[in-house]
């Protein structure tokens, strides 16, 4: 390259810009869904980098246990902030927002985390319930709670990352209103990146394979076969073990952090090698 790069770049790996993690360790964050699995592993990362970060999700105990953890965590001991809030409540979404401006006063970055998981079929007695249920959850929540985060977005030249999954990618049995909720989630994400590009937000996505989480209980595995179901499936994968929320927690970091200043739009895979290895985990 010309001599500019290289200057460029020095001048760059010279600056506060090069910490490790720069500017997600003095930002403000709302994690969705932080009450437990990759949410909760997700804020205290963040916590322990010294972000200020906002607690959620419906389960008072467990917001304030991760909120005392994130304090815990914090280098100089800040204090987490709980919001028990359900997001299939616009009024809920409004109070979390509301109550996070008026505590921190901006708003740097917005994980929208909070997700359940499905395993039903067309034909099911309950399926139209189940399927408006996930849609509500994992994405009419987040549509609703982007769009009214955008002022303060723009104001921080913020970010926006949105856990997808894998289901989005690869269609499986039972999966359809999960994988679609997924698939029109990660549509989103391209899209917002792109209208918001101007106003300097950028718009990205982690989509995780198998993580060890509570959400992964209603599968529709045999009770003699839940017990060693981790590793039956963990050795399915090319790196021999499922996902821990740290695993995803690490890839929200970058993508949230300044290192990621020329990455939007994208989705970012983080399963283990899951898609490259066509791995079918076999849920009937
Ligand atoms: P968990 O069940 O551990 O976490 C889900 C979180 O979402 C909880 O904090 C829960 O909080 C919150 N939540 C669910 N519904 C609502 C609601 N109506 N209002 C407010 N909060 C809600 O599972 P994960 O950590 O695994 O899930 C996090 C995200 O990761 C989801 O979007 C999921 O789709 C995605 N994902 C997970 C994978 C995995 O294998 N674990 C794989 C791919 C993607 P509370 O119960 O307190 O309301």
């Amino acid at each position: 390259g010309e001599s500019v790069d290289i200057a460029s770049a020095v001048a760059y790996l010279a600056s506060d810009q090069a910490s490790f993690y720069s500017r997600v360790e003095s930002s403000y964050l709302i994690i969705t869904g932080s009450s437990s699995g990759i949410g909760a592993a997700t804020a205290l990362l963040l916590a322990k980098s010294g972000a200020n970060v906002v607690i959620t999700g419906r389960n008072a105990d467990n917001v304030s246990k991760i909120c005392e953890e994130c304090t815990k965590l914090s280098p100089k001991g800040v204090k987490a902030l709980p919001v028990v809030a359900d997001v299939t409540k616009e009024a809920d979404l409004d109070r979390l927002l509301d109550t996070t401006i008026k505590t921190f006063g901006k708003l740097d970055i917005l994980v929208n985390n909070s997700g359940i998981g499905s395993f039903s079929q067309i034909s099911d007695a309950e399926y139209l319930k189940t399927q408006r249920s996930v849609f509500d959850t994992n994405l009419n929540s987040v549509i609703y709670l982007t769009h009214k985060s955008i002022q303060y977005l723009e104001k921080t030249k913020g970010n926006i990352i949105n856990i997808s999954s894998i289901a989005g990618i690869q269609s499986g049995k039972g999966m359809s209103g999960y994988a679609m909720s997924k698939a029109a989630l990660d549509m989103f994400t391209k899209c917002i990146a792109v209208d918001l590009g101007s106003k300097g937000i950028r718009v990205n996505s982690v989509n995780p394979g198998a993580v060890r989480t509570n959400i992964m209980r209603d599968m529709p595995v045999p009770d003699e076969q839940r017990k060693g179901m981790w590793d039956a499936m963990g050795s399915k994968y090319p790196v021999g073990r499922c996902g821990e929320g740290v695993d995803i927690a690490n890839a929200v970091a970058y993508l949230a952090s300044a290192q990621a200043s020329f990455v939007t739009g994208t989705i970012l895979v983080a399963d283990g090698g899951h898609l490259a290895a066509n791995v079918n985990l076999g849920f009937d």
